[in-house]
């Protein structure tokens, strides 16, 4: 099913918001089935809408392990998956056997990316043949699978680290991605709501309509709270500054009040008309998104749970 229309069921106000996991893909055989078990559990305790797998952008071996978790992911696991596809290093004949792959294993969604510069790389150069931009990879795919595939594209509401100068500028690729045929915008990981809510503010005044998913980061360290904001030149609230800040050396209490931090943070994107859905970025780690979750209030019932397995068993999909 696509994740449009998962989002559009859970549309009114009124409805429970709904939520989203992010993996990316281990580099051991070990690790990916430590991967697979969690999936399983936190689809058990939780019931994501969706999950969606990162691509290694370095073509080969690397992207083949993306396509192999997807087709795991959605047709073993019955999660409903959305495969990240990049341009890096990819010529159209890979891209094709990527897609191709995806809809083999009955996946419909596809998040369409440029990607980052391959490892070992400072710049990004298009590989020969192949495309120079999302929005390119983006009218491929509508092209060639027609409304097959959900297509969905990255936003950044604190601009891009390569092309920051000028947000209106953003605004306008982004809805050239749109008009190209994206049709929903998960968004790079924040911790300011208020910048966000500005950015949604700009995003739907350019006449971009379509559902905008925020990334939520969990916090588990204190290390990779600083690593992760600085990466991707994002603005620290002083409170989350503070607040960390006292307590640094105990990864515990960091993610205790990490938690705390981004439950505020979240009710308040919630409260603010613009989604009723959190993507989070689980960095295939369990405990911290769980419970942001249950802090909002946001897991099933026994109720939900009990009502979902009549409604879906032997085949899972979320409720
Ligand atoms: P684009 O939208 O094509 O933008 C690329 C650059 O070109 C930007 O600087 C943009 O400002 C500029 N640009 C866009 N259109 C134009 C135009 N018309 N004229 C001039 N300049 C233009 N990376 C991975 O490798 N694997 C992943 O799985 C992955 N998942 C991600 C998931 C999310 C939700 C996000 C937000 C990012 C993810 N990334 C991933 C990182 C992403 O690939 C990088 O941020 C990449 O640098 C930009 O990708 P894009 O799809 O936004 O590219």
């Amino acid at each position: 099913m696509k994740i449009t229309d998962k989002l559009e069921k859970h549309q009114e106000k009124s409805a429970k918001p709904t939520f989203s996991f992010e993996y990316f893909v281990p580099k051991t055989t070990q690790g990916v089935q430590n991967l697979y078990d969690r999936m399983d559990r936190m689809y058990e305790t939780s019931f994501p809408q969706f999950v969606d797998i990162t691509w290694n952008a370095g073509g080969g071996m690397l992207s083949q392990l993306s396509t192999d978790l997807v087709a795991t992911s959605q047709s073993v696991l019955g999660l409903e998956t959305c495969m990240h596809l990049t341009c890096t290093n990819m010529p159209v004949s890979e891209i094709d056997d990527a897609l191709q792959r995806a809809y083999e294993s009955g996946c419909e969604n596809i998040l369409a990316l440029r990607g980052d510069p391959p490892l070992n790389s400072k710049e990004w150069t298009p590989v020969e043949g192949g495309f120079r931009y999302a929005k390119d990879l983006v009218k491929y795919i509508r092209e060639k699978y027609g409304d097959h595939f959900g297509i969905g594209v990255a936003g950044y509401p604190e601009g891009h680290p390569e092309d920051n100068d000028d947000r209106d500028k953003l605004v306008e690729y982004l809805k050239e991605k749109v008009d190209a045929g994206a049709d929903f915008i998960i968004t790079q990981m924040f911790y300011n709501a208020d910048i966000f809510i500005k950015w949604c503010e700009a995003v739907r005044a350019a006449g971009v309509s379509v559902p905008i998913i925020p990334g939520i980061m969990p916090i588990t360290t204190y290390a990779a709270f600083l690593r992760r904001a600085q990466w991707c030149e994002i603005n620290v609230p002083d409170e989350f500054m503070k607040k960390l800040d006292a307590v640094k050396d105990n990864d515990q209490t960091v993610r205790e009040i990490g938690t705390d931090l981004l439950v505020s943070m979240c009710q308040k994107l919630l409260d603010s008309g613009f989604v009723n859905h959190l993507h989070i970025y689980t960095m295939n780690l369990e405990k911290a998104p769980i419970m942001i979750l249950e802090r909002l209030g946001l897991l099933p019932t026994d109720k939900d749970v009990s009502d979902a397995a009549v409604a879906v068993l032997p085949w899972r999909k979320s409720l």
